[in-house]
């Protein structure tokens, strides 16, 4: 009989399962704490469960992240684990600590279907998607991994390290649909590591019909891949946009809203030198998010083009950057540029950094700016400087 891997379980499937056991639900729960709040994996030391439960787990059940390959900190404290998945395939999860949170950036997908023109996972091709156990494995690994390097106790007593999780890591989170959401799901649960809806972001590169069906299952704080301002440029860019174009995608956002924990959306924008930042597309943004068919509150987060060889990409020079990023936030966008982190262990896909700014929802006008830089201090919505 195989094993099961007890990662693989949402709440109510970790229920059914201690129930085909003869177990009662608490007792669910209870396991349930103890893989995930308390990282435990030896159902030997799960002491107040019955021995008799703990002995048919021993024989039936595991609980299994993927294999570490290797683990790396940076100079910056960037922690990068690259994770064997099996046949050869790797995927990343990166932990960015800040001042005030701790945010780890997982994988969905070994590979990605979607194979952007600046990406380098989707250049990789497709491999497959991860299961539940190997997503949120990522985060059971890294959180307890981590409390054990700082010597902090696991279980709802010790601190907490990671504090946000977005899923910007390889794959395309909507096109492994029903993993990601469970795993979703295990993230917000109080029995299992109870992060709020507003601190778990998902970014996709805009598959249409998942963003609606997100919205039902379990919306957490949405990140839009846009990258351009217009079809021609983003169907270049981007390939799905030849099945979901701007005005679609634009329309899902302002639907998932209604649903979302924050009252914006989160344009991810890559800088590509000549090909995408000049204040004629910064404009053209401006236009789209603003007064095309729909009006879409956003605010727009720059990430510097990472470059790898094969891409014949460069990324914007900073001047250009901060240009652009100006012509975002006269129209009253909150704009940030996305610092690079862990340079020196190579996590710094850009897609894989801490935010600069992230004070309060998006302004939609330049009055409404003035106001809040009275309240804040002249330097609220000014671009921190790009550290790369
Ligand atoms: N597939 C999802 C999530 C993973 S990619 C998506 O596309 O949204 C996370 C972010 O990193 C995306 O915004 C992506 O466009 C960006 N990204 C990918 N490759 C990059 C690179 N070489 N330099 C900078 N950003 C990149
Ligand atoms: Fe896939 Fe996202 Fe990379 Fe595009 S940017 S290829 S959707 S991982």
């Amino acid at each position: 009989m195989a094993l099961t891997n007890l990662l693989d379980l949402d709440p109510a499937q970790l229920v059914a399962y201690c129930s085909e056991l003869g177990e009662k639900p608490f007792r669910a729960k209870q396991l349930q704490r103890w893989i995930h709040q308390f990282g435990a994996s030896d159902f030997t030391a799960m002491t107040d469960l019955a021995k008799s439960l703990r002995d048919k787990l021993a024989t039936r059940a595991v609980v299994q992240s993927p294999a570490v390959i290797s683990d790396h900190t940076s100079t910056d404290g960037t922690r990068k684990w690259l994770l064997d998945v099996g046949q050869g395939n790797a995927v990343e999860a990166v932990f960015i600590p800040e001042e005030n949170r701790g945010t780890l950036c997982i994988s969905t997908q070994a590979g990605c279907a979607v194979n952007c023109r600046f990406c380098s996972t989707g250049k990789q091709g497709f491999n497959r998607n991860l299961t539940v156990g190997e997503i949120i494995g990522q985060l059971w690994m890294a959180e307890f991994e981590l409390r054990k390097t700082k010597g902090i106790e696991p279980g709802p007593k010790g601190e907490r390290q990671i504090t946000n999780v977005v899923m910007m890591g390889m794959g395309e989170p909507l096109l492994n649909y029903e993993p990601t959401v469970t795993a979703l799901k295990l993230m917000l649960d109080d029995n299992a590591y109870g992060l709020s809806r507003r601190r778990v972001t998902l970014s996709t590169s805009g598959v249409v019909p998942n963003i609606d069906k997100l919205g039902q299952d379990c919306p957490v704080a949405l990140a839009v891949s846009l990258h351009a301002s217009n079809d021609a440029l983003r169907d270049s860019l981007v390939p799905l946009n030849k099945k979901y174009p701007l005005k679609e995608l634009m329309a899902a956002c302002v639907r998932y809203l209604e649903f979302a924990p924050r009252d914006f959306v989160t344009f991810e924008y890559c800088m590509l030198d000549g090909v995408n930042d000049t204040e004629q597309h910064a404009r053209e943004l401006v236009a789209l998010v603003r007064h095309g068919a729909v009006l879409v509150p956003c605010k727009f987060n720059l990430i510097p083009f990472n470059p790898f060889p094969e891409s014949g990409l460069t990324r914007s020079n900073n001047p250009q950057i901060k240009l652009f990023a100006q012509v975002l936030m006269d129209a009253g966008i909150v704009t940030t540029i996305r610092k690079t982190r862990g340079d020196d262990i190579d996590a710094a896909c850009g897609q894989l950094a801490g935010e600069v700014q992230d004070r309060t929802k998006v302004q939609e006008r330049m009055q409404k700016m003035a106001e809040y830089q009275q309240k804040f201090g002249k330097d609220f919505g000014r671009l921190v400087e790009v550290t790369s």
